[in-house]
């Protein structure tokens, strides 16, 4: 199978100077080869969206909320046919990838509104026969840069605001799981999207590198690891486009006395081991507080034994990125931490990309596997004596993304809510993505840039602000006056 880039609303007829394998993860087999594009291939893309912007821009709003509409009801009369294909490139669970498709149809009906949400503001008589008045506009071709982790919703974070807010889009998705986009990119099709609205190029860095310093190119989101979203941050940034870069995370669950045990072992297991451990939210450090380490270790432990490979959890991405998890937990034994269990000796049938969940103890803040994003199916539990150490723990951190408290004191959950520093947190919730309607971002080193995704970050990403005053000549003429203009 050949997936090649989408330009003008129909697949590139060129041939490619370079492209990669796609897997099936679940069996090791490549199932495809994906084209990268070149220099010339990010122009054609660019200059597709540049010609398709001024159309869009000045279609109605009624048209284009109509287009999103079309859309959501698209995907979710196609929602399966997409979760099997994230499952068969990603390796995600099939259940779990219906799961990703569900929350981006958030972001997709949160675009919906985008009449109401471009409404601006307008002030009459600021001064005497003087209004002001505000409006949003698009800011022409914007680049998204995704990761493979989710191959539907990412994209989808950005794409329906970015279009509802009447931008032209390339999308460059990850080249591990590259078919989501371009199925998405047919539905945006069937659903009335002009040609050119919505491109889709294939690549690596080339690429990336491309829309970066392309002249046309006015605006970056971009989600993927903290290394290459501090380089897309900063090359952007330096070419003068707007840019949001969302990096990697290293997510805490800190878990207090006073908590219901079985709720949180449940919590870390599902938001440690879900999607493989693939997710920028997964929980990778349970923080033990006080004397409960022992029994809520013992809980969690139970529960890890209990997965069934390929029915709760899935493959990991490549080989490659299977062997680096496993040399984690390899580094693990070595620099002491305590190995519960033991995924390297979960035997799978076959020979896809597999690593069974691993679980360890007693892991300190100077060991590989705390200090570093493994991504992978390993679960670290740092015991810590006091709700202030968990706090000075989380906090040291050079991630900000998600965190959790587990607990049943209210007055502890409002303390740590306002005391860390993080962007996203969860009350005795593990995976506190939020809701199409708030908007999804961390903080230090887990987001550059000050705008956060999708929710009205997003509408506010996509657009750029005019303010206009505007006075109607009347039969009074006050005079030349070259004073600062003052409403009073
Ligand atoms: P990645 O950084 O390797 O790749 C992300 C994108 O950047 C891909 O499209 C890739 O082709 C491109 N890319 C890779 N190397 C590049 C380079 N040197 N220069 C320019 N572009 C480059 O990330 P990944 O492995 O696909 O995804 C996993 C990472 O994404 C994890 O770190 C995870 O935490 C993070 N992530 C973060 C969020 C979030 O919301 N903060 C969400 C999902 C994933």
């Amino acid at each position: 199978m050949r997936i090649t880039h989408w330009i003008s609303g129909k697949p590139w007829t060129g041939t490619a100077e370079r492209s990669g394998e796609v897997f099936d993860p679940a069996i090791g087999a490549v199932r495809g080869r994906v084209d990268f594009a070149g220099q010339s291939e990010v122009d054609e893309a660019v200059a597709a969206a540049a010609a398709a912007f001024p159309g869009w821009r000045d279609a109605s709003l009624a048209a284009r909320s109509a287009v999103l509409f079309e859309f959501r009801a698209l995907l979710r009369r196609r929602g399966d046919d997409l979760a099997a294909i994230v499952s068969a490139e990603h390796g995600k669970v099939v259940d779990d990838a219906r799961g990703e498709v569900a929350r981006a149809l958030e972001a997709v009906e949160f675009a919906c509104g985008i009449p109401h949400l471009l409404k601006g503001g307008f002030s009459e008589n600021a001064s005497r026969g003087v209004d002001v008045h505000s409006i949003r506009q698009p800011l022409g071709v914007v680049a998204v840069v995704s990761p493979f982790n989710f191959p539907a919703m990412v994209p989808l974070w950005f794409v329906p605001a970015a279009v509802a807010c009447g931008n032209a889009v390339v999308l460059k998705p990850s080249e591990k799981d590259p078919s989501a986009a371009n199925f998405l990119a047919g539905l945006w099709a069937e659903a009335g999207l002009p040609d050119g609205v919505l491109n889709v190029l294939h690549g690596d860095k080339a690429a990336v590198d491309g829309l970066l310093t392309h002249p046309d190119v006015r605006a970056v989101s971009f989600v993927g690891s903290t290394p290459v979203a501090r380089h897309v941050y900063e090359t952007g940034t330096r070419a003068g486009k707007r840019v949001q870069a969302l990096g990697g995370a290293k997510n805490h669950m800190v878990v207090l006395p006073d908590a219901d045990l079985d709720l949180a072992a449940d919590a870390a297991v599902s938001a440690g081991f879900g999607s493989a451990g693939e997710r920028c939210m997964a929980i990778s450090v349970v923080v033990a507080v006080g004397g409960i380490a022992d029994d809520l270790v013992g809980r969690i432990a139970t529960r890890v034994d209990a997965l069934r490979m390929g029915e709760d959890m899935g493959p990991l991405v490549t080989a490659a990125h299977r062997d680096r998890v496993a040399s984690y937990v390899d580094a693990g034994v070595a620099e002491g931490a305590e190995l519960v269990v033991d995924g390297r000796r979960r035997a799978v049938d076959g020979s896809g990309f597999w690593l069974g969940p691993t679980l360890f103890d007693r892991v300190r803040p100077d060991m590989s596997v705390y200090t570093d994003e493994i991504f992978g199916p390993v679960l670290s539990v740092v015991r810590v004596p006091s709700y202030p150490a968990a706090v000075d723990l989380v906090n040291a951190n050079p991630y900000g993304n998600g965190t959790a408290v587990f607990t049943t004191d209210g007055g502890a959950a409002r303390r740590f809510q306002n005391e860390i520093e993080v962007g996203m947190v969860g009350v005795n919730v593990p995976i506190p993505v939020p809701v199409g309607y708030y908007s999804f971002g961390g903080w230090k080193d887990s987001l550059f840039g000050d705008t956060h995704a999708y929710g009205p970050d997003g509408v506010h990403f996509f657009t750029r602000t005019k303010v206009v005053t505007t006075r109607w000549p009347d039969p009074s003429h006050g005079g030349v006056d070259l004073g600062f203009p003052r409403t009073v």
